[in-house]
């Protein structure tokens, strides 16, 4: 492997890589080289993924730590677990999210704080208590997962569209504030992907076809398609990139 890329003796934390985007990261940081702690809400599912992962790695290499990241002392917990049973957290990606589709004339602030709790507060919860351990040793990794939406608008996804639009300037923000003390903190905006939350999109014909019109790679993207991107931000790869958000979308972002 090159070296540039190399994660081995890394500690990575990938929150919601219990399915979907954050597993496919989690397996390829690990392909890497990195130790990974999977995370979750639903302790189940959680441990299905780390028995399914843990058996293509060398033992120890794949652990998970369930936790609530849109909970402030869940996220202080699960990073000190990570610290205290794993190893010093090299990288941290900020994966969890959910969506809700409802056009906003009917929407209860209570599904508006929700999927901003969890899209984007969440970053900040995660990403502060990561940053309170990497500050100080001067070195640190953070990745947030934002999206298209942090650039464009679709109807019926308005906290979503706010929350990622807000992710990408957090990544921003925390340039700003932690760059000078060693932390790289970038983003990626992938376009739309295949996975569970976008399954009824999949699904639906007309959807479909519009996706494939308006993505000039006239494809839906794969969880693996941002594995590259991922891992090279978490590698001494990418040693003088900071607080840039990076479009992988299939040119979607780029064209009218
Ligand atoms: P999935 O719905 O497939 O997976 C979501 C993951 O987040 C699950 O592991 C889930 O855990 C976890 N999660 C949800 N809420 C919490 C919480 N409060 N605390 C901890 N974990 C939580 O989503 P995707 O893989 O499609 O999306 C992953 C990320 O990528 C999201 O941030 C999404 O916005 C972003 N994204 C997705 C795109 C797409 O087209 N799919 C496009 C652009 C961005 P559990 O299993 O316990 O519920």
């Amino acid at each position: 492997m090159n070296p540039l890329f190399d994660l081995a003796g890394r500690t990575a934390l990938v929150t919601g890589s219990s399915r979907g985007i954050g597993n496919a990261l989690a397996r390829a940081l690990a392909e890497a080289g990195a130790t990974v702690v999977l995370n979750g809400v639903n302790a189940e599912r959680l441990d299905a993924a780390e028995a399914s992962m843990a058996a293509d790695f060398a033992a120890g290499r794949i652990r998970s730590c369930a936790f609530d990241v849109t909970r402030d002392a869940d996220a202080g917990r699960g990073v000190a677990w990570v610290e205290e049973n794993v190893g010093p957290l090299d990288i941290l990606v900020n994966n969890a999210g959910i969506q809700h589709r409802v056009p906003m004339l009917d929407l209860d602030v209570e599904d508006w704080e929700r999927v901003i709790s969890t899209d984007l507060t969440s970053a900040f919860l995660v990403g502060r208590a990561a940053a309170r351990a990497m500050v100080p040793r001067g070195r640190g990794k953070i990745i947030n997962i934002c999206s298209v939406q942090a650039d464009l608008a679709r109807p019926t996804i308005a906290p979503y569209v706010a929350a990622k639009g807000g992710l990408r300037n957090l990544t921003r923000a925390m340039t700003a504030e932690w760059a000078s003390s060693g932390l790289q903190i970038n983003a990626i905006a992938p376009g739309y992907i295949h996975t569970e939350m976008t399954q009824n999109l999949v699904d639906d014909e007309q959807f479909n076809s519009w996706i494939l019109g308006r993505t000039p790679a006239r494809r839906w993207g794969t969880p693996q398609d941002l594995a590259g991107p991922v891992v090279w931000l978490a590698s001494d790869g990418s040693g003088f990139v900071n607080g840039q958000t990076i479009f992988i979308d299939g040119g979607m972002t780029v064209v009218v």
